[in-house]
């Protein structure tokens, strides 16, 4: 079990928490986020090369996907909660920006 030497966080509050415990994490714990952040991320989160620019449909339903695994790996969590308002806010977001951009 890794276990970052400055705050004490390991892997296991990492993947249920999905977040850090200091800034010291972030490179204590990337060959490990490496591992896991494709399957949580799936094509939401590049390690690599950026890829062209997303539509907006594209977006909603990578943030959909993005949502719908954290509510899996942490269901009532803080960030399953505040994942839905940010999805929510997209979604709002998206619609005002489709409309504008191609109105019925
Ligand atoms: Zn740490």
């Amino acid at each position: 079990m890794m276990t970052c030497p400055v705050c004490g966080f390991d892997e296991s509050r990492l993947a249920k928490s999905l977040r850090f415990g200091c800034s010291a994490c972030y490179t204590t714990f990337t060959a490990h986020i490496a591992t896991f952040l494709p399957r949580l991320h799936r094509g939401v989160i590049h390690t690599g090369k950026q890829p062209p620019a997303l539509t907006v449909a594209e977006l909603e339903r990578r943030i959909d996907r993005l949502v719908a695994k954290v509510q899996e790996l942490a269901p009532g969590s803080p960030e399953a909660t505040g994942l839905c308002q940010l999805q929510s806010s997209c979604h709002a977001a998206f619609d005002g920006n489709q409309r504008q951009n191609h109105p019925a």
